[in-house]
């Protein structure tokens, strides 16, 4: 149709295209619900998936599938297969999609006691409500492990992380995975602390990798995101249902702002494994400091496992301040340069009291048994410059 003969309302409805041939040279965000077919055949095709097109936003858009393409490569890097990877809403939604995906009413979840907060919640308060449990333990013993697994018939996946928060406990990848695949169950990694930068669990047979995409991934604090990876293609379509269809799809913004965060992923990893070291090293020094948790210094209990499958020791630390919860919330609110936040991963160092915050759920004995104690607090190590974060607990430990 003509635009000449056309009238104004329906010109303010008429969407335009831009004709010109030059690509763009950075990710254009496509905020669109919908996408266009020229004919109903085609319509047709790209429904049954025989022809390749995007149909709706919440099946897959290009500023979303090229973001989740990019992190494929990362976290598939080495991998002989491509591992598939979706973008979620946030790293809860990729959590749950997962788990729905992959488990039915009656079966089983191996994990950890001491994982991300939200994770244990998540299985207590709404998977055990459909009939999927947790059984938790502790996941340095591979003997007793096994023997957990023989035991209950009904434990069709093993849900890790490693290193924990916020001790940093690691589990030996290669080991899990072995154990697992004897038993014919799956094997699902929870693996924001590291980033496919420091960890890549495919390439030591894990089958599933989850993000949080809000922490390091984006790294500046501005998106929530989060993604699921499969070693290969044999839940793809399975996991792809699960997500459009109980929706929690990752939108273009988010996606978009993650894609800005990715580009400098491996120089702020370097930064905050570097200034993480040299803080964990001057922290282990001073006088009012019991105990240090980084997986970086010689003595940590974890030290030779992290050393085998990280490439280096990431941001996060924790410390023991001599003396008492106040004494320790007087450390933090002292602390000028660093923020008191409850996220990490972000370029400024973030602080967190994890009795008072993250574990303030759990009873205080089981806490205090994993080493999260009331004198605890945990540091996401910040890329500044090195000299002004030790002068700012010097002076917050005087
Ligand atoms: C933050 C976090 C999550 C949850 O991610 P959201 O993006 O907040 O939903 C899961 N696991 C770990 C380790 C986290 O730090």
């Amino acid at each position: 149709m003509n635009n000449r003969n056309i009238n104004f309302k329906t010109l303010c409805v008429i969407e335009h295209k831009d004709t010109k041939t030059t690509p763009p040279h950075q990710l254009p965000i496509y905020a669109t619900s919908s996408f266009v077919f020229e004919e109903v055949e085609e319509s047709i095709e790209i429904f049954k998936g025989n022809k390749s097109g995007h149909v709706y936003s919440r099946y897959g858009n290009p500023t979303i599938d090229t973001v989740a393409e990019k992190i494929a490569a990362m976290e598939g890097k080495g991998s002989e297969e491509v591992p598939f990877a979706f973008l979620t809403s946030s790293g809860m939604s990729a959590i749950s999609t997962l788990l729905y995906t992959l488990l039915n009413a009656g079966d089983a979840v191996l994990t950890q006691a001491n994982i991300y907060g939200g994770t244990t919640e998540l299985f207590n308060k709404v998977l055990s409500r459909h009939g999927i449990h947790p059984v938790f333990a502790r996941f340095d013993q591979m003997e007793e492990l096994d023997h957990i697994i023989v035991n209950n018939p009904g434990i069709k996946a093993i849900y890790l992380e490693t290193p924990s928060n916020p001790t940093l406990d690691c589990v030996d990848l290669s080991e899990i995975a072995r154990m697992a695949q004897k038993h014919g169950i799956v094997t699902i990694i929870d693996n924001t602390f590291c980033t496919p930068y420091l960890q890549q669990p495919f390439l030591f047979g894990i089958d599933f990798v989850i993000h949080s995409a809000t922490k390091y991934l984006n790294g500046h604090g501005n998106s929530l995101a989060g993604v699921i990876l499969g070693r290969n293609n044999a839940h793809k379509a399975a996991v792809k249902t699960t997500l459009k269809l109980m929706g929690g799809t990752c939108n273009a913004w988010d996606a978009w702002l993650l894609n800005n965060g990715l580009k400098t992923l491996a120089l702020r990893m370097d930064a905050h494994c570097s200034n993480a070291m040299q803080l964990a090293v001057w922290l282990n020094a001073h006088p009012r400091v019991t105990k240090v948790n980084y997986i970086g210094l010689q003595d940590h209990p974890y030290h030779a496992i992290a050393s085998k499958q990280m490439r280096a020791f990431g941001g996060m630390l924790s410390f023991m301040v001599d003396g008492s919860m106040e004494d320790t919330f007087e450390v933090i609110n002292k602390l000028s340069l660093c923020t008191q936040a409850p996220t990490l991963g972000d370029v400024d160092t973030l602080i967190l009291h994890p009795a008072s915050s993250s574990h303030l759920n759990v009873d205080k004995d089981l806490r205090a048994s994993f080493g999260i104690t009331d004198n605890l607090v945990r540091v996401s190590v910040g890329i500044e410059d090195i000299n002004d974060l030790i002068a700012d607990f010097e002076q917050a430990l005087k």
